[in-house]
């Protein structure tokens, strides 16, 4: 299925992981879309995984969720939040899905009695995924990022697709090579080596980069950019330098710098649609760059074990989503970690005084019951000192727990999740739910992805959003037991958006001569938070978050 004049761009990575590969490749599609052209971004992931939806959010980052419900890398978040697109579950693989494929083909015959193999059935597997999804989305031009760094082991496949693509499609296929250099510090002196090394590396797949994006904490010099030139064999122009910057949002600005998305079109023999429009995001960077007054944003979470640098990614969405509202109100989000954990303990008291200081608190997705006491602690404080609290998904979930035990009197109010015997389900396990459970099928089973909810006027949700009907993404397999809607109304929680059949409660929320700002939602607003269109919620949120700092 050759679809005719695509381009495709692949990237690698060289030398390390997490220098930004993610980043790049969403960067080089900005630049494309801002000169005219329609971009399809694809991610491949080499681990075995069918989905990322069974992985630790502290060893692989947050899931993000598609609109059709694939559960995918955090990287999709970055490819839509630059892109400002909605993704398909054909934007992205993992070999685990690839190998799945070949081997279901296999079981039904459908190798006509041949040998199968790594190579070419696997590897041609590869290829068809990727020739598709640059079929299916109307595009111009597919970025591939390949997942892992050049040498390892499980990628090998995919670089081997990449290299016999350009075989069949020969002048539309470009290689863009992300490496790193680094400056040790003994030597303070920025080192090559390791990128010939890698792009050495690279050749011995038998493939050659056009373009090297050179990461590196400080821009290169015209010696460096010479020096990859000549051993690298690319021009010293097609070295682009990409120094670490404040934020990933300037990573476009920079590459136009160093004419990339020119460099680009000029391999592909692409003209410009139209002239660059990079107008709307630059102002969208300068108003992160300008925001100066501070509000204070408290994210309450137990996804701490690992160390803070890899925290913020197990909750990167609602970090972004937080940011991008906070930009939009002109102000600096001050974004801190709490620890729900450590809530449970004696000094629980004192801790619980230390919210004062914030402006606003999000109780975010999460699951089973560890640090979940701790959480509904600050729920409770939150709800009764009036700050104001957002719930996504387990913190909508926790927040009618709490309502249920402290206003309700419904002591041991609980989710079956972490109590299945106790005597108030509150938060119980969708219908549908119970028989996966049961079989232990847990593996891309939750109510995922994209459903509506139908929103009640006169609430915070509606004014909020401006219209009756939204669609939101999902990650859950619990919710609101029904049994106990018309109880928890009674007393004043509100709920404020329900699926259209009426069944399944989307969002709770008090009104607002009670409480400035106390909202929970089912599903998860953070995964369509973009940077040019900012989630009403959560700026809803952080409107109430700068009106409680101004009352101090
Ligand atoms: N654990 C809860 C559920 O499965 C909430 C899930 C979440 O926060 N994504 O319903």
């Amino acid at each position: 299925m050759k679809k005719k004049n695509h381009k495709y761009i692949f990237v690698f990575g060289g030398v390390m992981s997490g220098v930004g590969k993610g980043v790049a490749t969403s960067s080089i599609g900005r630049i494309l879309q801002a000169k005219g052209f329609k971009v399809n971004p694809i991610k491949v992931d080499p681990y075995l995984n069918v989905d990322a939806g069974t992985m630790n959010p502290t060893e692989h980052g947050e899931v993000f969720v598609l609109r059709s419900g694939l559960e995918t890398d955090q990287d999709m978040g970055n490819y839509e939040r630059f892109l400002g697109l909605d993704l398909k579950s054909e934007n992205y693989m993992t070999s685990g899905m690839v190998y799945k494929s070949v081997i279901e083909r296999e079981r039904n015959l459908g190798y006509r009695g041949k040998c199968v193999e790594a190579i070419p059935h696997v590897r041609d597997e590869i290829i068809s995924r990727i020739e598709k999804s640059a079929d299916i989305n109307g595009s111009q031009i597919s970025v591939v990022e390949i997942g892992g760094t050049i040498g390892d082991f499980q990628n090998a496949l995919f670089i081997e697709a990449a290299r016999v693509m350009k075989m069949s499609h020969f002048d539309d296929v470009l290689f863009v090579m992300v490496s790193y250099l680094p400056i040790p510090n003994k030597i303070g002196e920025m080192k090559t080596k390791p990128t010939q090394n890698a792009v050495r590396q690279l050749n011995s797949f038998g493939i050659q980069p056009d373009i090297i994006i050179a990461r590196s904490e400080i821009p290169l010099d015209k010696k460096r950019k010479e020096k990859i030139a000549i051993s690298c064999s690319v021009r010293p122009e097609n070295v682009i330098s990409a120094p670490d910057i404040e934020s990933i949002y300037e990573v476009p600005l920079n590459f136009e710098k160093d004419k990339l998305g020119e460099i680009i079109l000029g391999f592909l023999k692409l003209k410009p649609q139209t002239k660059t429009d990079l107008v709307a995001w630059k102002s969208f960077v300068n108003k992160l760059k300008n925001a100066k007054e501070e509000v204070n944003i408290a994210i309450v979470g137990k996804y701490f074990d690992t160390g803070d640098f890899v925290l913020s990614d197990a909750y990167l969405s609602v970090i972004e989503a937080v940011k991008f509202s906070a930009f939009h109100l002109n102000r600096k989000p001050k974004i801190s970690w709490i620890n729900s954990k450590d809530f449970e303990n004696g000094h629980s008291k004192e801790m619980l005084l230390g919210l004062k200081k914030y402006d606003g608190i999000i109780v975010p997705g999460g699951f089973g019951e560890s640090g979940v006491e701790g959480k509904i602690k600050v729920i409770q404080y939150a709800r009764e000192h009036k700050i104001p609290y957002f719930g996504l998904c387990y913190g909508m979930q926790l927040a009618t727990i709490e309502y249920s035990r402290h206003v309700l009197g419904l002591k041991d109010a609980n989710t079956v999740e972490i109590n299945p015997n106790t005597t108030h389900k509150i938060i119980d396990v969708i219908p549908d739910q119970k028989k996966l459970i049961a079989e232990g099928r847990y593996g891309g089973t939750m109510r995922l992805g994209a459903y509506l909810a139908v929103l009640k006027k006169g609430t915070i949700a509606h004014k909020a959003y401006g219209k009756d009907i939204v669609e939101e993404r999902h990650r859950h397999r619990y919710e609101v037991n029904p049994e106990y809607i018309e109880k928890l109304e009674e007393n004043g929680m509100v709920f404020s958006g329900c699926s259209p059949d009426g069944t399944l409660m989307e969002i709770a929320e008090l009104p607002q001569n009670k409480h400035p700002f106390f909202l929970g939602v089912q599903f998860h607003p953070e995964l369509q938070a973009r940077p040019l269109t900012p989630h009403p919620l959560f700026t809803e949120f952080l409107k109430a978050a700068i009106g409680h700092k101004k009352r101090g």
